[in-house]
């Protein structure tokens, strides 16, 4: 089991220093206002941010509104927003150590981790790129012959885009590009957990040549900052990536003014384990599935069913490979699971463990916080859950595992589809009917087959039910960000409304 950590010292680090980005200037907050922000993996300051209120979150909001109104962002050729993109990817590129140490100080996962994602965040520029050139609409030429219709996308305006603490970068990365692409204007606004990056990326738009405001970036609280660009009339569309509670109180909100809503919300998604699979791949991908970034991942494999003929083996050997799951400080290589990013995400995790513990689940391995400098909780099983416990319906989002069994397909499908969430699942056998039944009857909105937690630019990513509306990433992705105009042409004389005359 894992030992008390001990951690690295930032001591001698500078501390990040942040600030908003409001119509192509970085200015601190109306009020002077601070947020400060220590690394949950050390117990140690690393950022100070001016924190935007109302009056600084209005100016965003103006200036993004000027840019699209009058601005050159929307009216610029697809290609020539296209080179903007591929300039502020290379950019990434090039300062992607420095991207990746600010995201694991701030975010707590091990440092080559983050690496991975600020590279794959600059291949969404990429795509990005290419979908700005791509973005068509439609025509018809068989409305008879005195009628053209052209369909037009327009860019749909001013978007707010607000985003979690789990995946900071990456997940700006799979909307801001795409809005850009489209020649929307935006304002950002981070999780005050992990605003570092998307701060840094900031200067990275300036660099690569985005307008002043186009892109506008407040650092600050949800209920303040969040809560204005989600209701200002100003704003025509909502991109929102977070829990499935604020998520729907962000859309409830956006009502009044009824703006185009994304929504990427949380999940509970299940891997099925049936007798026939791949033992080897599919034990790993149970492991790596739920304490891959610790668990703090919509995407989790935080349930598995197992079928009933192999449950006990299947746990035994899940319980034998966590014990060997590498849990500390993220600055150290090899690291495979850094901390948990804030102190209310512990807190919860806790008190789902404890739940599951008092509604009869057994603890087979784990089940505390280790001991040490930052937040940290030990790689945890829980078996003999049943699908009415809160454990096997909730989002832990934490790196604590649930297991159930079944008997057959039928029973696996009901289970897979008996929660409010349908963000993604994984099936493993290895006879092609049993993955593709399977595939099909489950509602999430990626289903991986023999695999798990592979992601693609090219491939739509969002969730059924509670865990989201609409889809981000994939050929269509700009398209999100537009709306439909239609042309009618009338060629030729026009009949008289007032005939015979
Ligand atoms: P959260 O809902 O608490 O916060 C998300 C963002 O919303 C933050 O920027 C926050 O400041 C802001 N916010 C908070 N209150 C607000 C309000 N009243 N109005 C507007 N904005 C407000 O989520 P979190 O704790 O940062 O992230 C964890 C959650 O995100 C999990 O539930 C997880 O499943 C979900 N998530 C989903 C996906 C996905 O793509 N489906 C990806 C990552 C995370």
């Amino acid at each position: 089991m894992p030992t008390p950590l001990t951690t690295s010292n930032l001591a001698g680090r500078p501390v990040f220093e942040g600030k908003l980005l409001i119509d192509g200037q970085w200015v601190a907050a109306a009020d002077g206002a601070t947020l400060q922000r220590k690394s949950p993996a050390h117990d140690q300051l690393v950022a100070v941010y001016a924190q935007a209120g109302v009056t600084d979150t209005e100016r965003a909001i103006a200036a993004a509104r000027k840019a699209f109104d009058k601005g050159e962002w929307p009216r610029m050729k697809g290609a020539d927003r296209s080179k903007v993109l591929r300039r502020v990817a290379d950019l990434i590129l090039e300062r992607k150590q420095a991207i990746a140490e600010m995201e694991t100080l701030e975010n707590g996962k091990p440092l080559a981790q983050a690496l991975a994602e600020i590279e794959g965040s600059a291949d969404l520029w990429q795509y990005a790129a290419t979908l700005a050139r791509n973005l068509h609409g439609d025509s018809y030429n068989t409305l008879g012959e005195n009628t053209l219709g052209v369909v037009l996308r327009d860019p749909i305006g001013v978007v707010s885009v607000i985003t979690p603490w789990n995946f900071p970068f990456l997940i700006v990365s799979q909307k801001l590009p795409f809005a850009l692409a489209a020649g929307c204007t935006a304002v950002v606004k981070p999780s005050e957990f992990t605003s570092g990056t998307t701060v840094m990326l900031g200067q990275i738009l300036i660099d690569a040549g985005v307008p002043a405001g186009a892109v506008n970036i407040v650092v600050g609280l949800g209920h303040v900052v969040g809560d204005v660009m989600v209701s200002h009339p100003e704003v025509d569309m909502i991109s929102f990536t977070g829990s499935t509670a604020v998520g729907k109180a962000a859309v409830a909100k956006s009502a009044a003014t009824l703006k185009k809503v994304s929504m990427e919300l949380g999940g509970k998604n299940p891997q099925i384990v049936f007798a026939d699979c791949d033992w080897d791949a599919a034990v790993d991908a149970a492991v790596y599935g739920i304490y891959f970034n610790a668990g703090q991942c919509c995407n989790s494999g935080s349930r598995i069913l197992v079928q009933e003929s192999i449950a006990e083996k299947f746990a035994a050997e899940v319980v034998e490979r966590s014990k060997h799951v590498k849990v500390g400080d993220p600055l150290v290589a090899g690291m495979q699971v850094g901390a948990i990013t804030t102190e209310k995400q512990l807190h919860t995790i806790l008190a789902h463990i404890d739940a599951a513990k008092a509604a009869g689940a057994t603890v087979a391995l784990g089940g505390a916080q280790i001991t040490g400098a930052g937040m940290y909780i030990e790689p945890t099983v829980v078996t003999g859950v049943t699908s009415d416990m809160a454990i096997a319906r909730e989002e832990v989002f934490g790196p604590v595992l649930a297991m159930l069994t079944f008997k057959d397909l039928d029973e696996a499908v009901a289970l897979a589809n008996s929660t409010l969430y349908g963000l993604s699942a994984a099936v493993w056998s290895q006879d092609f009917s049993t993955c593709m039944t399977a595939a099909r009857r489950i509602r999430a909105g990626t289903i991986w087959v023999n695999t798990f937690l592979e992601g693609h630019a090219e491939l739509p990513f969002g969730g059924y039910q509670q865990s989201g509306i609409g889809r981000e990433l994939g050929r269509f992705a700009t398209e999100d960000y537009t709306e439909t105009k239609t042309l009618q042409m009338h060629l030729g004389a026009r009949t008289d409304w007032y005939l015979p005359r």
